[in-house]
């Protein structure tokens, strides 16, 4: 799917060629002509002076925008317990409807979480859309697209928010493109803007600049955010309803079965929930040296971090990666060894409240963000700062 051309317009004036991020669009006889690049950002269609472009299908729907009403966030549960990336989009979802002056409604999948729904009340929602069955206890892509599908074609929200978590970002995608509309994924930040959109901020570029993504021509307008990036609400003992759905049955259909439910055993989960995290990076030299991360990490009761670089050698496994492609983390101190400081690493740790870094290059970027320098040799300095706990902690039990 492309822009559309009206050649009876267009002037062949090259205005859209200029402004297309993607060059799908060149000049051919004087008249626009538009390759299969396009990505349907819509840039040309607001620079055409002669109103010579369009969206495909979505014009029809331009007239419609103001049935769209409400902000909408999806209230990700495993397991029967709520997601606590919910209640952080709970939190956002509450001042962008302020905003606008609108009811913020939670959509709930699942089996018996009638408590939870009301639970989501509390935290701030006005309604929650909880849609209670067997077949949605646990996560299918197909019944959950469906469902969530249904929901935005009936009820016409205006905004819908998602977690970018495994969950989210197997199936919001999907949604986005059944109501065919557009979908901003991984915000660091959103807001409404002057002109009553929804302003979505995320790094673009190889995260060397903010983006700030409008959708103007679809509804809803989708963004995923990932957990820790936005602060989670308090509970304000807020006042509002459960509405629960029945849909119909072949929405519950699907083409895959869940054979067994299990639980991975590794400490990702233990990254992203940790409060004290020790991150490697190349400056640890190779895998061995890890060892002495390790050891501090469990010392201090904390999890163990690692820059991309430290991954793509080997030294650790991905699970551990913290930044733009890796986890975003927000614990109490976070404290980065060896570590340069580049954006993508930043973007995914600069959330934390204490930040220290130890770097024998007095000039390195991770200093700017650190709230504590040490500029040191690792190799001296954390096998001291060992010591020094063992030695204290022995102290602490005599
Ligand atoms: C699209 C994209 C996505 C990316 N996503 C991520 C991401 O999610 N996470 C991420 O981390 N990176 C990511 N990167 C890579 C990022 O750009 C950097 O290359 C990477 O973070 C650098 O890792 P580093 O700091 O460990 O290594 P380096 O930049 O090589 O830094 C090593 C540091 O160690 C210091 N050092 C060396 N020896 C010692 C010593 N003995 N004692 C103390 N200090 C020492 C050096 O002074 C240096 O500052 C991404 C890049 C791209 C293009």
């Amino acid at each position: 799917m492309k822009v559309i051309i009206d050649k009876n317009e267009c002037t062949g004036c090259g205005s859209c060629v200029e402004v297309c991020p993607v060059e799908a669009i060149n000049v051919v006889d004087e008249k626009a002509v538009v390759s299969d690049e396009c990505t349907l950002c819509g840039m040309c269609v607001d620079s055409c002076e002669f109103e010579a472009i369009s969206m495909p299908e979505l014009t029809s729907k331009e007239e419609d925008l103001s049935l769209y009403q409400g902000v909408w966030f999806f209230a990700e549960q495993r397991g029967g317990e709520i997601h606590p990336i919910s209640y952080e989009l709970a939190s956002t979802g509450r001042r962008l409807a302020d905003k606008l002056e609108v009811e913020l409604c939670g959509v709930l999948f699942g089996h018996g979480m009638e408590e939870a729904a009301k639970e989501l009340i509390r935290y701030g929602t006005d309604r929650v859309f909880y849609v209670g069955r067997e077949e949605l206890e646990h996560f299918n892509e197909e019944r959950y697209a469906n469902v969530l599908t249904y929901l935005i074609e009936n009820y016409k929200p205006e905004i819908f928010l998602a977690g970018a978590t495994a969950i989210g970002r197997t199936f919001i995608p999907r949604v986005a493109a059944s109501v065919k509309t557009g979908l901003t994924a991984d915000c660091t930040g959103l807001d409404i803007g002057e002109d009553g959109l929804l302003h979505q901020t995320r790094p673009a570029f190889g995260g060397n600049v903010m983006a700030t993504i409008i959708c103007p021509h679809g509804r809803p307008q989708m963004a995923t955010v990932r957990h820790k990036v936005m602060a989670a609400c308090e509970i304000v003992d807020h006042q509002g309803v459960v509405e629960k759905i029945d849909v119909p049955e072949e929405l519950l259909e699907s083409r895959s079965e869940l054979l067994e439910v299990i639980h991975e055993e590794d400490d990702t989960a233990q990254l992203t929930e940790a409060e004290v995290i020790i991150s490697g990076g190349r400056g640890l030299q190779k895998a061995e040296n890890f060892r002495l991360i390790e050891k501090l990490a469990k010392l201090v009761d904390g999890a163990v971090g690692a820059s991309r670089s430290a991954v793509d050698a080997g030294w650790i496994a991905a699970s551990h990666q913290v930044g733009q492609t890796g986890r975003t983390v927000a614990p109490t101190l976070y404290m980065a060894c060896g570590i340069s400081g580049a954006i993508q690493h930043i973007v995914g740790m600069q959330g934390s409240k204490i930040i220290v870094a130890v770097n024998k290059d007095p000039n390195a970027p991770i200093f700017d963000v650190a709230d504590y320098g040490i500029v040191a040799d690792l190799f001296e300095f954390v096998p001291a700062l060992i010591k020094e706990l063992e030695s204290s902690s022995t102290c602490e039990i005599d």
